[in-house]
């Protein structure tokens, strides 16, 4: 039988159903806090520097002063993992700005609450990695850039569930979000790519997204493969009559897209391109 999670909550370990902050946390109240989330694959965790090093970027965009040194936290990630035995698994990180007031006030809260589940995550079931995605455009956009940038990593993901929801109504399990120009942003919670002609294109930073650590992998990887990587702003014009699409995230991995808004992409299967990544993908992430 699988173990009972045990969660890190400011340095000591509590069972799930113990694992408990006050409902005053402005992270709960606001969606005042940074999170990340990160795998486990053979025991070892992926990029952990670059997802510390994020929630550090996402908290001082913030203002939020994290309690703890960057290698502090590295080390409370570790130990939260073998603690709950994990060989391959997810972890959600997530500091709180802390109990407070009833305002918005971020002076008047005290204690920042650092938070570290280990558990596990199935987020689309194998055949839709076989046979990909089917997606559609949300009318809700992502953030403003000058609202809450979507770089920064936040507890508030309301815009994001509302397009995710766009895309459950529509029958599909993914949305696409443009960003405040009409121009392609990413998906609810995973980064898009395109193949047009050999030439594997993604939204730059700029453009309103979040900069997936998968993202850089598979530019990475892609690179290593000679295959040549651009970050190129894209209109849905360029999904539609893209030659492959694909979404990258920690939670999804590298999953094929292969009909947006009705429209089949390339020849409607996953494309040769996109299997390749998948595979290197997997390989790095098992290495
Ligand atoms: N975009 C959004 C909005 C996300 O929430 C995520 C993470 N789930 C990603 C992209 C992918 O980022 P990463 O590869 O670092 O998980």
């Amino acid at each position: 039988m699988a173990q009972t999670p045990k969660v890190y909550i400011n340095g000591k370990l509590f069972d799930k159903p113990d694992a408990k902050i006050s409902v005053y946390d402005h992270g709960l109240l606001y969606g005042d806090g940074v999170f990340e989330g990160i795998r486990v694959y053979s025991a070892k965790v992926f990029r952990l520097k670059e997802h510390v090093d994020r929630l550090w970027d996402s908290a001082r965009h913030i203002g939020l002063e994290i309690p703890l040194s960057r290698e502090q936290m590295v080390e409370a990630v570790l130990d939260t993992v073998k603690a709950n035995n994990k060989i391959d698994g997810y972890i959600r990180l997530i500091v709180t700005r802390g109990a407070g007031t009833l305002g918005l006030d971020p002076r008047k809260t005290s204690d920042p609450q650092i938070i570290i589940i280990v558990d596990d995550i199935t987020m689309y079931p194998a055949d839709l990695y076989e046979n990909g995605l089917d997606i559609v455009t949300a009318a809700t956009i992502r953030n403003h850039p000058n609202a809450t940038n979507p770089r920064i990593k936040s507890l508030n993901y309301l815009n994001n569930i509302l397009a995710k929801m766009e895309g459950i109504r529509a029958g599909c399990q993914e949305a696409l979000m443009l960003n405040h120009k009409g121009e392609v942003s990413e998906a609810t919670g995973d980064n898009v790519f395109i193949v047009k002609r050999g030439v594997l294109l993604t939204p730059p930073i700029d453009a309103g997204i979040l900069e997936g650590i998968t993202r850089n992998a598979v530019m990475e990887l892609a690179k290593q493969a000679s295959i040549p990587v651009k970050e190129q702003s894209l209109t849905r014009h360029d999904i539609y009559a893209a030659d492959e699409c694909f979404l990258t995230g920690t939670a999804a991995e590298v999953i094929a897209v292969v009909k947006c808004d009705g429209r089949p992409i390339g020849n409607g299967k996953v494309g040769p391109i996109t299997r390749q990544l998948r595979e290197r993908f997997m390989q790095l992430a098992r290495s």
